[in-house]
């Protein structure tokens, strides 16, 4: 109960406007419904003879109405049109106007519940949306750093399933939360005013009651976890054994496999069963309990007419019966919403893992500005690791404005890592990172991302248009800007011969492109940009020599009157640059010109001889 109005508390407050008039229309969709069931005591009463006579309509005294209602007045005049009725159109008629009339009440009560649902599902879809935006927002907000492969999945099926598990078991419970304490309060209230002796005696039944089905509900909770997290397990082997079938048969394991997956679904039916079993055992036992607390009622109420304690008639009497019977679901079903709503408070808890997931990427409060590059950045005793090894050990590193800075060097060697640090994807150990002298952790993070333009290895495109891609995050581009940037990049020509040109759709990721034209099309959106520093890190390594030779140029083109730091795997890219840095395990153990690494015959020396001889 706790946990379910904290969570309340914390995703309805928008939503107060349209929480309060679902509350108004159930609240008078149970005074109807009350009320409908009332008209039925006149209709017993004429069925079985006992109708009394009444005569002569008082005038009711309504100045006093809200403080004092004049009741009894009601009651009387009530009964004076129905006598009226039955002696001008016969009992059978007067029957007949009732039952319109009980009609016409069960309408309302009916189009009020309506509207107040109407309401509720307004809410729930909107914290559903709200829930969402919120991991949305958060997840591109948090640095590179926070996902590594095996939480990316985790992540996922948070924002997915734990969402929708939120959805189904809190949300569902919303309407059940709002709507049947009310009806249980008036209905509650119209028994006190019927008799307050038998509803006294409910009050001592109804705990009882609810403790024997809260047990079932409990152990139900339990085993439901049991179920879904058994349910993990089988799908994660399904989902290793479909990527790793290769394996599997390669390896002849599929025997292993099937044993494996065998005893999985074995212990899912074994818990199941027992799951059904006394989800199936709850519902009788609820039934049978709801009668016993009816008959308990009907025999204490009896009792009480017979031994004519009370001032109920057995018309009364039954009408009581009727509206406490209507309550009995309405409790059950709150009962369980709180069971839910337990159920949904462990994913609430995986998704606030992420909500309340902090950045270690801080910016300060008065951050310095930037608008321009003039002088040059510098790497000073930089020092960086994922884990405990140190990826980069002080590395030291100036690139000057106009100037080209290449790194070689093996695989693993850190030549990533230390490009990412310049945009601020990850923050330096120790040393810094300086551009025009400014340290890079002083700025404002999209000034300083402003700076620079990337082009990785593996272009990253969005499932949209060629002139979408290219025009990425950029407001305020014209259709020939984006053009001549294509031109540059050497990508003009491939997009007009495609169906619609620019406004193309490249297909998830550019699925529908060679890996060419895709480096083409990051290209230029770089061009586009148009940055004073470049990150080319393995621009041209995933490709084959023929569009390797277009994509050279067009990075050429685009390296021109820039700064660059380019990473390369093919030496042929880098012979030009200002000075070559060769990096091994974090460190640069050579640096220099093209042909004064030659000289020293080291490392550089070799990689040469292995392209080139
Ligand atoms: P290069 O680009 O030269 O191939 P990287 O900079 O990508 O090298 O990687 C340098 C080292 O850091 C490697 O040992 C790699 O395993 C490790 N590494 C790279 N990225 C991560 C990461 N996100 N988390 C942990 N370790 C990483
Ligand atoms: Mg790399």
């Amino acid at each position: 109960m706790k946990d379910a109005l904290k969570i309340f508390k914390r995703y309805l407050p928008p939503y107060k406007s349209k929480i309060t008039l679902n509350i108004i229309f159930n609240f008078f969709g149970a005074i109807f419904g009350v009320f409908s069931f009332v008209t039925l005591i006149p209709v017993l009463e004429i069925l079985f003879g006992t109708q009394e006579k009444v005569y002569g309509v008082k005038d009711i005294d309504f100045s006093i109405f809200p403080l004092n209602i004049p009741k009894d007045d009601i009651i009387h005049n009530i009964y004076c049109y129905i006598t009226q009725l039955m002696d001008t159109q016969g009992s059978a008629r007067a029957l007949v106007y009732l039952g319109i009339f009980f009609i016409v009440l069960v309408l309302f009560k009916t189009g009020l519940t309506f509207l107040a649902s109407f309401f509720i599902v307004a809410i729930r879809n909107g914290v559903v949306r709200d829930i969402r935006n919120q991991i949305y927002i958060k997840i591109i907000s948090l640095p590179i750093g926070f996902f590594s492969e095996e939480r990316k999945g985790d992540i996922i099926s948070r924002m997915t399933g734990d969402v929708q598990e939120i959805e189904h078991s809190i949300m569902n419970s919303l309407e059940m939360f709002f709507k049947n304490p009310i009806i249980i309060l008036v209905s509650l209230i119209a028994m006190i005013a019927m008799s307050w002796q038998l509803t006294l005696f409910v009050f001592i039944l109804f705990p009882v009651a609810g403790l024997i089905i809260g047990r079932i509900g409990k152990s139900l909770k339990r085993r439901s976890m049991a179920g879904q997290i058994k349910m993990g397990e089988i799908l994660s082997t399904v989902e290793e054994s479909i990527s790793g079938l290769r394996i599997i048969k390669a390896f002849n394991a599929e025997k292993i496999m099937q044993a494996r997956s065998r005893k999985e679904n074995e212990e899912y039916r074994n818990i199941m069963n027992r799951l059904m079993r006394r989800h199936f055992l709850a519902h009788p036992v609820s039934e049978f309990l709801g009668t016993v607390l009816i008959v308990s009622v009907m025999w204490y109420g009896g009792s009480l007419i017979l031994k004519n304690e009370s001032n109920l008639s057995p018309a009364d009497f039954m009408a009581y019966l009727v509206i406490f019977y209507s309550i009995i679901n309405p409790v059950k079903a709150f009962s369980s919403a709180l069971y839910s709503i337990q159920k949904g408070l462990a994913s609430s808890q995986r998704v606030d893992k992420i909500l309340h997931a902090t950045s270690n990427i801080i910016v300060k409060d008065n951050p310095k500005r930037i608008s321009g590059f003039t002088a040059s950045v510098q790497y000073k005793n930089v020092s960086f690791r994922y884990n405990q090894e140190y990826v980069l050990k002080n590395i030291n590193l100036t690139l000057e404005k106009g100037k080209t800075i290449a790194i070689v060097g093996q695989s693993g060697s850190g030549k990533s890592t230390l490009v990412d640090l310049l945009p601020r994807f990850y923050d330096v150990e120790s040393g810094s990172i300086s551009i025009d002298g400014i340290d890079i952790r002083d700025l404002r993070l999209d000034e300083l991302r402003n700076l620079m333009g990337i082009v990785n290895q593996e272009p990253i495109l969005f499932n949209d248009t060629f002139y979408n891609n290219i025009a990425f995050g950029l407001d305020h581009v014209s259709e020939k800007d984006v053009e001549s940037a294509a031109k540059v990049a050497n990508a003009h020509e491939f997009i007009i011969n495609t169906e619609f040109g620019y406004h193309s759709n490249i297909g998830d990721r550019g699925g529908k492109l060679s890996g060419g034209q895709r480096q083409r099309i990051s290209i230029a959106r770089a061009v586009l940009k148009n940055p004073p520093i470049l990150i080319l890190d393995e621009a041209t390594s995933a490709l084959d020599t023929e569009s390797e030779r277009l994509v050279q140029d067009a990075l050429a083109k685009l390296m021109k009157n820039r700064t660059s730091i380019v990473i390369a795997h093919r030496l042929s890219t880098i012979v030009h640059a200002d000075e070559i840095c060769v990096m091994q395990n974090g460190e640069i153990i050579e640096r220099g010109k093209h042909d004064e690494l030659l000289t020293i015959k080291g490392e550089y020396k070799k990689y040469y001889d292995l392209q080139y001889t």
